[in-house]
């Protein structure tokens, strides 16, 4: 997988594995001009993972991926050997951003109820702690994961907030109630790391598309439009988590018009 560059920093995909998906995940859809998208046997596959960015002296983790889980849905465990292939261990990760708490961007925050990445602090919106621990928004056994990393988490409240020079959050809700993106800035260019406010390519044109696992769907479109609107200033690309070999969007001119390309 190909490393996305913004200004002077370059971001590397951390692959962790694979969601098995159905088309009919998103509501409202209709594949037919998307067809590359889809495997034979009627699946789209997502590739599961995070990224990994130098800034400064810092190490920064975004997003946390589903860790080893085998499951219909998942297929996991790869991220620490892909953290090693870029030769660094999980202690060499001093600062973790996690869009939200879904178990494909929180997985390897904990495992077996140990903590993982022992010198990061792990910033993750407030809104989001309130509905996956206190409200059990996904359940007992995942507030039982997050209770089990508390003292190394740092919630994030408001939108915009700097956690590292080059490196701010946007609230980008509708997901989750407190999923949010981040945005990478180096010169004149911007990455903005989205997390799950979009889960495939055809998202970029079909703009009506809700996903089934949208906690608000009607928000989470209105957040997509706007981010999708957002891209189109000069110098911005969008990172999605889960875009064919982890790669960018951006928008680029063609013939008059302007057209999406990834990489
Ligand atoms: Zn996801």
């Amino acid at each position: 997988m190909q490393a996305t560059r913004v200004g002077d920093l370059t971001v590397h995909p951390l692959f962790d594995g694979t969601a098995i998906m159905n088309q009919g995940d998103w509501t409202g859809s209709d594949w037919t001009d998307h067809q590359h998208l889809v495997d034979p046997d009627g699946h789209v596959r997502l590739p599961v993972g995070g990224f990994l960015v130098h800034l400064g002296d810092h190490l920064v983790l975004l997003d946390a991926g589903v860790g080893e889980v085998h499951t219909e849905m998942y297929e996991g465990g790869e991220m620490l050997r892909s953290l090693a292939a870029l030769g660094h261990q999980p202690g060499d990760i001093d600062t973790i951003v996690v869009s939200h708490l879904h178990s494909d961007h929180m997985g390897w925050l904990e495992n077996d109820g140990q903590i993982v990445f022992v010198n990061a602090t792990v910033h993750v919106a407030a809104a989001d702690w309130q509905h996956f621990v206190h409200d059990l928004g996904d359940g007992r056994r995942r507030a039982n994961r997050l209770l089990a990393i508390q003292s190394q988490v740092q919630l994030i409240d408001g939108d915009d907030v700097t956690i590292l020079p080059g490196l701010t959050t946007r609230a980008t809700p509708g997901h989750t109630p407190g999923h949010t993106s981040m945005v990478l800035s180096s010169g004149h260019e911007r990455l903005i790391v989205l997390g799950d406010a979009m889960h495939c390519p055809a998202q970029l044109t079909e703009t009506e598309w809700e996903f089934l696992y949208d906690v608000d769907p009607a928000l989470a479109g209105t957040t997509r439009r706007r981010l999708l609107q957002e891209a189109e200033a000069p110098g911005t690309a969008l990172l999605p988590c889960h875009f064919p070999g982890m790669q960018a969007a951006r928008l680029v001119p063609a013939e008059g018009t302007k057209r999406w390309v990834l990489g």
